[in-house]
């Protein structure tokens, strides 16, 4: 026998991202953000450390389709196109060489920012929500399941502002790839079923 939750209020509905081809959706847990995670000018010397990385709440997730309220707070509002990777199965501690196992599927997604407010907070220190974690900070295209999708190696992601394209690279061109950033979030955080995560953003982020 088990009990219903009695709530104080009715529960928000969670967070959900459409899948392609269909009716279900994926509940979305939490959104991982991964820092620079390309060479953003040709030459650059390859990384030593992991990338940083940061959250958006649930809640900034939203459908890549129609319009978007401009935020608040800001007058520098960026674009910022990456893969994303949802993840089906959790685990701590997961092996790069076992990481795609614990993947769903894939969506492109734009960690959209708030520039000026992330300059900023780098230059006291401060924390990266205001910039990051804002209403409808997170659009994404519907996920398109590992089952019929596999694991991209190689494929463009790009992002085009009214006609004219701002950015474009191949995932092949990730500095640390999707199984090593699963790893290395494993490492720090328990991944939950329904986690996403943003992979980082190739150059020419812009307003
Ligand atoms: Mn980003």
């Amino acid at each position: 026998m088990s009990a219903a939750i009695e709530f104080v209020f009715p529960a928000p509905a969670p967070a959900a991202l459409a899948v392609q081809r269909s009716a279900a959706v994926f509940p979305v847990a939490r959104v991982f953000c991964i820092g620079r995670n390309y060479r953003w000018t040709p030459g650059e010397p390859a990384p030593t450390q992991m990338p940083a990385w940061f959250m958006k709440p649930a809640s900034a997730v939203c459908a890549a389709q129609g319009s978007l309220p401009y935020p608040p707070q800001t007058r520098e509002f960026c674009h910022e196109i990456e893969l994303v990777v949802a993840i089906g199965r959790g685990g701590r501690d997961i092996d790069a060489a076992q990481a795609q196992s614990h993947i769903w599927g894939y969506a492109a997604g734009l960690d959209l920012t708030r520039r000026d407010l992330q300059q900023q907070a780098k230059q006291a220190g401060g924390p990266w929500e205001p910039a990051k974690a804002f209403d409808h900070s997170a659009p994404c295209t519907p996920l398109v399941p590992v089952a019929t999708l596999g694991h991209p190696r190689l494929g463009a992601v790009w992002l085009t502002v009214n006609g004219v394209e701002r950015q474009r690279a191949d995932v092949g061109e990730l500095l640390w790839s999707v199984p090593e950033l699963v790893a290395m979030l494993s490492r720090s955080v328990t991944l939950l079923p329904g986690d996403l995560m943003f992979t980082g953003t190739p150059a020419c982020v812009g307003p």
